[in-house]
């Protein structure tokens, strides 16, 4: 879907002073349209204890983290530079969940000395976690479904024997009846199907697949599951066509299975948490361009001033995101493919897409980069990224990371020489 109407109009009422102010391309966030959404969760899921941990990687400004840490909101974090923006923002032991995965002894160091609410994606990581000898009270296991899910008829599994994440079911009880006895007395499940999802189906799932386990962690082990989590993984409709996803749906829903749970079972439910991050900023954010070139070949193109650095979604998943231009209410249109400027044919925003018709300097504006946009993009060719911009609710527009420079990319050649001679083992300067 294109962004919101609302977003559009508050983003035409700045666009011109705030290119003229900051320059472009940026990517611009719209704070009103996030604290909506935070509202959003809260009202689906009022009638069920439960909370959402934002996925850091979607989108990593400390700004914006703090946005959302202000709506109660948690975060969840994989690597030590996002538990260190998680800290940032405020949070504090149990506010930030660690979901990473390969995970090495230094990253559980980082995440206990935090305090952070860790989940356990493998039983190596738990053996490092037991070698480092600090076992919390609390730990959470990310299980693998496996084949059975699949069977099961959880086609969006894709294949699951191949799924590099989680426990598998099989060693879950083992694994947690070590955790019991080294004195983990709190437990919480995890599983993660995808990401992307348009419908409710697959948390659902998750959630049976999850109170499955717990039935049989409390039959074998005694161990009552304090909370599921049911992963990120909410989509957004990219395409103008497709429908939202319905949050307030999954609430009722997941508030109904849990209620009759805890009826048939007589035990106290496990709370939820969510770890989204695509919808919670996702729909919220733009990438503001101007046309750089327009070049007239086999194809048309217009050449923007922003490329895969900025947004790479197109260019590697094939994924649709909507453009529009904001002078273009009386041109013509043509088809044109909106390209960067990157040594790579699949930079393109836009294959094939109708548009009014660009000259140089106009606005191309692409819309959904509120997450996995900017987090996403990489230097590769010397291309640099943009900044970002924020539009407070009080209509004024802020800067909240400035655009990278070539001091940037430069910054990991000033180091300390190193030499090392291999046959007599010295190492020197130089
Ligand atoms: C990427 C990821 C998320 C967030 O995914 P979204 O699609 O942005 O909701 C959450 N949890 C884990 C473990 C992830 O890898």
């Amino acid at each position: 879907m294109p962004i919101s109407q609302a977003f559009a109009k508050r983003l035409d009422a700045v666009l011109g002073s705030a290119a003229q102010c900051f320059g472009t391309p940026f990517h611009i966030y719209d704070e009103q349209g996030i604290h909506e959404t935070c509202t959003d969760f809260d009202e689906a899921f009022a009638d069920t204890p439960y909370r959402e941990y934002f996925a850091v990687k979607g989108l990593p400004n400390p700004t914006m983290l703090r946005i959302l840490a202000g709506r109660g909101m948690g975060f969840d974090c994989s690597s030590r530079p996002e538990l260190a923006l998680a800290a940032g923002a405020g949070a504090v032991g149990h506010d930030i969940c660690f979901t990473s995965n390969n995970t090495s002894a230094d990253e559980l160091r980082a995440a206990l000395k935090l305090g952070a609410l860790i989940n356990v994606d493998d039983v190596a990581v738990f053996d490092k976690l037991v070698d480092i000898g600090e076992m919390p009270d609390t730990l959470c296991f990310r299980v693998q479904p496996g084949k059975a899910a699949t069977d099961a008829g959880a086609s969006y599994l894709g294949d699951a024997e191949s799924a590099k994440f989680g426990v598998p079911v099989t060693r879950l009880v083992e694994v947690c009846a070590r955790a019991q006895r080294l004195g983990v007395t709190s437990f919480g499940l995890h599983m993660m199907l995808g990401s992307g999802f348009m419908s409710t189906e697959p948390f659902l799932r998750t959630l049976d697949l999850l109170l499955e386990q717990a039935d049989r962690l409390r039959a074998e082990l005694g161990v009552t599951v304090e909370f599921v989590n049911l992963g990120g993984g909410l989509g957004i409709p990219y395409e103008p066509t497709q429908p939202p996803f319905d949050l307030a749906g999954l609430g009722r829903a997941v508030t109904d299975r849990l209620a009759s749970w805890e009826r048939e079972h007589g035990v106290r439910r496990p709370r939820v948490l969510f770890e989204s991050g695509r919808f919670v900023t996702g729909p919220h954010g733009a990438l503001v361009t101007r046309v750089v070139n327009r070049m007239s070949k086999a194809r048309e193109y217009v050449g923007v001033d922003a490329g895969m650095s900025a947004l790479m979604r197109p260019a590697m998943y094939g994924a649709y995101h909507h453009i529009t231009v904001p002078e273009g209410a009386d041109r013509p249109i043509e088809v044109v493919d909106v390209v960067g400027s990157l040594c790579e044919n699949n930079d393109k925003f836009a294959k094939q897409r109708a548009l009014p018709a660009v000259t140089e300097g106009d606005f191309v504006v692409i819309h959904d980069t509120g997450a996995h946009a900017l987090s996403m993009g990489f230097n590769y060719n010397g291309r640099l990224r943009p900044q970002e911009l924020l539009l407070r609710l009080d209509g004024s527009v802020e800067r909240v990371r400035r655009a990278e420079e070539e001091r940037d990319y430069f910054a990991t050649l000033d180091f300390e020489p190193l030499r090392l001679i291999p046959h007599d083992g010295s190492v020197s300067a130089s």
